[in-house]
């Protein structure tokens, strides 16, 4: 099994391993038919396919800068990758590749949106700490030999190095920031949810007027944005485009008997297992919440159809408890619940760059996907620069072009 997730781009950059305060919008539609603040009924019509932290931060921006804006998910909002992720953020990680700019974007954004929204609804954005440690099995008793770790850090460490400070690293909890912005979304600016499969997008004259859902629905749509996550090549008009493949991570939620114990601070592990087995790069990321969440152990695997059938290895859930006992006492068996079990799908390209833009050839049909193991750090710049684009033709906070879906035609 492939443990590492390797960032594909021709530049080095920094590599990130890898690896319901519920809002289910259960009825078919949840709606509000007209401009809450301007009372406008002629507003652009934007459908948004996909309800993960892309698809909702689309749709976020798009109803903020005043379109009628419906979101058609399949399953709940934030089902897939974007509730079951990490949720790290890092200002600089992805500099001196094609994602800096959208990176450093959003991860300023990240900090003004929990400005304007975390307060009252507590999705839990706090800078943090980040270590990279190493640990071996093998080596026995407690590390509190090693500089620089936190005392709740007690097993076999060998080493440990800062970063990412408080400044350049930081995090959310992925799946209440996303139900957040939608939320906000429906409820301030009076985008729609609808739990629907999208089957297929209706043009005319080369132009997107509607998409049309399973059992027939029609909705009619300006402009369309698919933001479908590991789940774009199933729909036949991207897959004749270019590739998205679904790289399969678990990961485990812990909640310690003593949270108190464990301070804001992200580890990212060089794991030797005993008996020389093969070294691994999980992740831990304590959680406001009191949680701590680990990650890794990621293989290549058929994505299924429904999200909801998406379900863990029992071996790689084995291996992650193991992971938690040997980094901390707090975090072993009978000292910590598992509150969840869970594995999802990173959204993978072929060049390992999103993609973002029009669709060469039918105007108003726009794709976003492919953000990997980085799409809750870029969510809210993706959004927000794809809003621009769909209401003004032109995006100004941050360059698309380098995301654009035309560089898989070949010319
Ligand atoms: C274990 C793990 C940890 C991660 N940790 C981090 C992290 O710490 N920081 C970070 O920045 N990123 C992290 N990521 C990456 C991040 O989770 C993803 O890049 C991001 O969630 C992708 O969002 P998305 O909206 O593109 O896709 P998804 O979240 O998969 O959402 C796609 C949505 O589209 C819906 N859909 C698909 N097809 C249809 C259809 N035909 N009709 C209607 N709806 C449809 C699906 O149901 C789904 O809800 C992690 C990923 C994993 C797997």
């Amino acid at each position: 099994m492939d443990t590492t997730l390797i960032y594909s781009s021709p530049i080095t950059i920094k590599l990130r391993p890898l690896l319901a305060t519920s809002i289910r919008y259960s009825s078919s539609t949840v709606s509000m038919s007209k401009s809450p603040e301007t009372g406008d009924d002629r507003r652009r019509k934007v459908v948004v396919c996909g309800g993960g932290v892309i698809g909702v931060c689309t749709a976020y921006f798009l109803a903020k800068s005043g379109a009628a804006v419906t979101v058609v998910e399949q399953s709940s909002v934030a089902c897939a990758a974007s509730g079951k992720a990490g949720g790290f953020l890092a200002l600089d990680w992805c500099d001196g590749g094609p994602v800096s700019s959208l990176a450093r974007a959003s991860f300023n954004l990240h900090r003004s949106l929990s400005d304007e929204l975390d307060g009252h609804s507590s999705y839990g954005y706090r800078p943090l700490t980040t270590l990279s440690v190493s640990i071996d099995e093998s080596e026995i008793g407690p590390s509190g030999r090693v500089k620089n770790l936190p005392s709740w850090v007690n097993g076999p460490a060998q080493k440990s190095n800062s970063i990412g400070t408080v400044q350049t690293t930081a995090q959310v909890h992925p799946q209440l920031f996303t139900r957040c912005l939608m939320t906000t979304a429906v409820e301030k600016y009076g985008a729609e949810v609808v739990i629907g499969r999208l089957e297929r997008v209706g043009f005319e004259n080369e132009r997107v007027d509607s998409v049309v859902l399973d059992g027939g629905r029609v909705i009619n749509a300006d402009s369309v944005v698919l933001a479908l996550g590991p789940w774009s090549s199933k729909l036949a008009l991207l897959s004749s485009l270019f590739r998205v493949y679904g790289l399969k991570a678990h990961s485990i939620v812990l909640q310690p008997k003593e949270p108190d114990a464990i301070s804001p601070h992200a580890l990212f592990l060089t794991y030797h297992p005993a008996q020389g087995g093969k070294p691994m790069d999980p992740e831990v990321y304590p959680r406001p919440t009191g949680e701590v969440y680990v990650c890794g152990m990621s293989s290549t695997e058929e994505v299924p159809d429904d999200p909801d059938q998406v379900t863990p290895n029992p071996e790689s859930i084995r291996m992650l408890k193991q992971v938690a006992g040997n980094v901390s006492t707090h975090l072993k068996e009978g000292e910590a619940q598992v509150k969840a079990e869970q594995a999802c799908f990173l959204p993978s390209t072929d060049d390992g760059i999103p993609v973002i833009g029009e669709l060469r050839g039918m105007k108003g049909c726009f794709v976003a996907t492919g953000h990997s193991c980085w799409g809750i750090l870029n969510g809210p710049a993706t959004g927000a620069s794809l809003a621009e684009l769909v209401m003004d033709g032109r995006a100004r906070l941050v360059d698309l072009s380098p995301f654009s879906p035309s560089r898989f035609i070949a010319i």
